[in-house]
């Protein structure tokens, strides 16, 4: 035999026993998203690889060390979409979507970053986008938080994630907090590691983001950004969190909170789940206003967020809400002379008549014992048995079998039988 070919490290099959609790994802998030009158954008996987080194910024993790960055067959340096932001701000530009407009849109689909897999990372890993354009009031900022806090209830997880909120301010209000930063880095330069060494002069706000505990220790004194924020950007967190406040949505202000990518200037949040370890942040977002015109838009207010798919059907499957329907209602057994092509046609009448039902038939023939067997091993609480003398008569047997029961009825009678039952 030749050797088996394996996916791809940290790439994972979605496994016919995990889609419905997938499905449950996406369908409460596409419920919570419309609900707010928000239009779906489908961006194509793969961009050129210089529009993610533009809008995430040379100096972070993942334009460093992340991408899936290859040459196609023109030469062309092309990337796998390491998230959508980017993407989703060049369909905007390229469509005419962001100019001197409105836009509320949302995405969700794999993205692909080359990190350690574990718990939670993956190389291959799926998000759901919400960005906005066009709107530069705290009134949208606090929709978004809102939004996913309905989420969050509408999965049964609100208990068990938090809000981390903060504002990084203005380009010019950072490159003020720049310099003492710089100099408080300066005096702890023995401490930090090699990445935080090598980043403290080209982006040390990402040093504030370390995940390395000896560095996090001695930016407990370091400066705080707060001191530095301009007005407008002051006034804006004021508004956003006054709005929070009136929604009865619960935040911890976090100073240290920055984001990983470049873009964000004012509002950035995170909604973080005691319950996955150390892949704790479920949700994360913030403001852009500069990444169109850095793109090549003309300027255009921007803010949204991003969440990872995995890292919430890991949070369902931890606190046992992974009840999921299965697949199949309706189990059709047929014996006999002609039954299965009867069946089949039934079943066709039946499948138009009545929404939603989900029927299987059997095929691969056999007796009761095996169908019935193969009825339950499938989850489906209804079997419908047609033999030869059903089939001239124009009846068929319902046999229920969570509680055993079995009646004969009329087919006339079966769609608005089952219309009732599933
Ligand atoms: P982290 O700090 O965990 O690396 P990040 O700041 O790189 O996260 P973002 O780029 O903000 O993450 O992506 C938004 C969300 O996407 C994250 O909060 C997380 O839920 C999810 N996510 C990011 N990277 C991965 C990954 N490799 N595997 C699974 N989910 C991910
Ligand atoms: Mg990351």
């Amino acid at each position: 035999m030749s050797k088996t070919i394996q996916a791809i490290r940290g790439m994972n099959d979605c496994l016919p026993t995990q889609s419905p609790l997938w499905h449950k994802v996406e369908d409460a998030v596409k419920n919570v998203v419309s609900s707010y009158g928000y239009s779906e954008i489908r961006m194509p996987i793969v961009e050129v690889t210089n529009l993610f080194k533009r809008a995430i910024g040379e100096v972070t993790d993942v334009v460093e060390k992340e991408m899936y960055t290859f040459e196609d067959r023109n030469g062309d340096s092309l990337t796998l979409r390491p998230e959508g932001t980017a993407g989703c701000v060049r369909a905007g530009i390229e469509n005419g979507l962001i100019y001197n407009q409105e836009q509320r849109l949302w995405y969700m689909g794999p993205m692909f970053r080359h990190e350690r897999p574990q718990k939670g990372r993956y190389r291959q890993f799926h998000q759901v986008g919400v960005e906005t354009f066009g709107l530069q009031g705290p009134d949208v900022d606090a929709e978004l938080i809102m939004m996913t806090a309905r989420l969050w209830r509408e999965l049964g997880i609100d208990k068990h994630v938090r809000l981390e909120l903060n504002s990084i301010g203005s380009v010019e209000s950072r490159a003020n907090y720049r310099a003492v930063l710089i100099e408080f880095l300066e005096q702890h330069i023995d401490v930090l590691d090699e990445d935080c060494k090598r980043r403290m002069y080209t982006n040390p706000l990402r040093v504030l983001d370390t995940k390395n505990r000896d560095i996090q220790a001695i930016l407990v004194d370091a400066p705080q950004l707060a001191d530095y924020l301009d007005d407008d950007s002051k006034e804006h967190f004021s508004g956003l969190c006054a709005l929070l406040d009136a929604a009865g949505i619960k935040y911890q202000v976090n100073q240290r909170l920055v984001r990983g990518l470049d873009y964000y200037n004012k509002t950035v949040f995170e909604w973080i789940t005691e319950s996955l370890g150390a892949q704790g942040t479920v949700c994360a977002g913030g403001r852009y206003d500069g990444l169109v015109e850095q793109l090549g838009g003309k300027p255009s207010p921007a803010v949204g967020f991003a969440m990872g798919l995995e890292r919430l059907v890991l949070m369902l499957e931890t606190l046992e809400l992974n009840d999921v329907r299965n697949a199949v209602d309706v189990y059709l057994v047929t014996a006999g002379e002609g039954t299965l092509i009867n069946g089949m046609k039934l079943a066709e009448e039946l499948r138009e008549n009545v929404p939603g039902l989900r029927l299987m038939t059997h095929f691969g023939g056999g007796n009761f014992k095996k169908q019935f067997k193969r009825a339950d091993k499938v989850g489906a609480s209804i079997a419908l048995v047609l033999g030869e003398n059903e089939v001239s008569e124009n009846t068929v047997v319902v046999k229920d079998l969570t509680g055993g029961e079995q009646q004969t009825l009329a087919q006339s009678e079966l769609a608005a039988y089952l219309a009732n039952a599933i």
